[in-house]
């Protein structure tokens, strides 16, 4: 069924620089955008058309990386660095959805929030547990937006209520990856979640790198977050030559399939790795400020041709809401600038690309209105945002995203459907 929304059409279609159309129509077929026209083409004359007057209509959010167990614990605990808050607040936290009834309940109100945030497509850890895992897969289902989402493996290192066998966590990953791959068009998919090196034995390392090959699954994982975090698998694997070739040995980076959440502390050579497996990075700026982890050369790794989204890292980040995120990267981008003058901040524009086409990337053909696109789409009514008149339409983009809120939010369409 062919459908055009009418109004001011904004979106990324190169990295640094918006197409904006006012008063233009989105033509939507079926599933995926058939272009977007300032006059309807005479092929779709007769297709019913909904006038939505001077109201935005942008892409919806990509989030490429949080954890929904950790939703809870947003806003707490950035007295901590990371591995004492890991001890201190997410692991407590994460043994609590061993209880289906505790998952549900919570579970329940996060893809709620998750869903009115404008997010249309995330990369999700969950916890260690089947059932709260497969439970959060379904309920992404019936909310109408997609992505992929992770049972965390974790067989060393972590708490006793939270710390699973080698046997169990390769059993009921296997369980996952049979009951949800196979499906490539599948709207919400399984991916291997390895919750980062110092949480998993050589020995699970080794055979989670097996069952990605054999099922074709995507991964996710954290990589070059923390100081402390680097110099420790520098300790676990003395015999590797970098954090991120530990990944590379145990068959954790399968090319175009796998994303590494933050990589701030990356070296040359670590960054030649990530650019031989085109593996993507998840930029995640708020929870590298509420956890004091540093700032990622993120325009370095864009003009080195690496595929970046933005991710909330929920709770390493205190909110869901992408726009944050978006304008948190700017921020991030200004502050390393003054120390590395070689590399520019993120403009507006750039920042717009991450949260839209740059994160849809990891996702397939997603994140853009150009022909072809998997239409996921937000309208924007921000009349109650204080504008100057005459204020163009970019500006108006920029002023939602830095000053609007959920509010502003009101419709949301994922693949072509209208799930708000
Ligand atoms: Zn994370």
């Amino acid at each position: 069924m062919i459908k055009c929304l009418k109004g001011n059409v904004i979106f990324a279609e190169e990295k640094n620089k918006l197409k904006v159309m006012p008063h233009s129509y989105l033509v939507i077929n079926n599933e995926r955008s058939a272009g977007v026209y300032e006059s309807l083409p005479e092929e779709y004359k007769n297709a019913p058309v909904e006038d939505l007057g001077d109201k935005l209509i942008i892409p919806g959010f990509m989030d490429v990386h949080l954890h929904a167990p950790q939703w809870l614990n947003k806003g707490v605990g950035y007295s901590e660095e990371l591995l004492p808050w890991l001890q201190k607040y997410t692991f407590p936290l994460e043994s609590k959805f061993a209880d289906i009834k505790f998952a549900e309940k919570y579970y329940k109100l996060f893809v709620d929030e998750l869903k009115s945030s404008g997010t249309t497509r995330a990369c999700i850890f969950a916890s260690r547990h089947y059932e709260a895992t497969k439970l959060l897969i379904e309920l992404m289902k019936e909310s109408g937006i997609g992505g992929y989402v992770g049972k965390v493996n974790m067989d060393r290192n972590s708490s006793e209520e939270l710390q699973e066998t080698y046997e169990d966590s390769v059993k009921e990953t296997t369980m996952l990856a049979k009951e949800y791959s196979g499906d490539d068009n599948a709207l919400v998919k399984f991916i291997l979640t390895p919750r980062f090196v110092p949480s998993t034995t050589s020995e699970l390392m080794t055979k989670l790198g097996e069952i990605a090959e054999k099922y074709n699954l995507h991964v996710q994982s954290h990589l070059d977050e923390n100081v402390d975090e680097v110099a420790w698998v520098k300790e676990l694997h003395s015999d590797i030559p970098t954090f991120t070739e530990v990944y590379e040995h145990f068959g954790l980076l399968p090319d175009n399939r796998t994303v590494m959440a933050h990589c701030i502390h990356n070296n040359d050579r670590e960054i030649e790795v990530l650019k031989k497996h085109n593996t993507f990075i998840a930029h995640c700026p708020l929870s590298n400020f509420n956890l004091a982890s540093g700032i990622a050369p993120i325009k370095r790794y864009m003009e080195e041709g690496l595929d970046v989204g933005l991710g909330s890292d929920i709770s390493g980040g205190h909110t869901l809401y992408m726009p944050v995120s978006c304008v948190a990267a700017v921020s991030a981008s200004k502050i390393y600038h003054v120390s590395h003058k070689e590399y520019s901040p993120l403009t507006f524009a750039e920042a717009f690309y991450l949260l839209t086409k740059g994160g849809g990337k990891f996702f397939g053909k997603v994140g853009s209105f150009e022909e072809g696109y998997e239409c996921d789409a937000l309208v924007i009514d921000d009349s109650n945002i204080t504008s100057i008149d005459g204020m163009t339409l970019e500006e108006r983009l920029e002023k939602f995203i830095y000053t609007g809120n959920r509010g502003n939010i009101v419709r949301i369409y994922c693949r072509g459907k209208q799930i708000k």
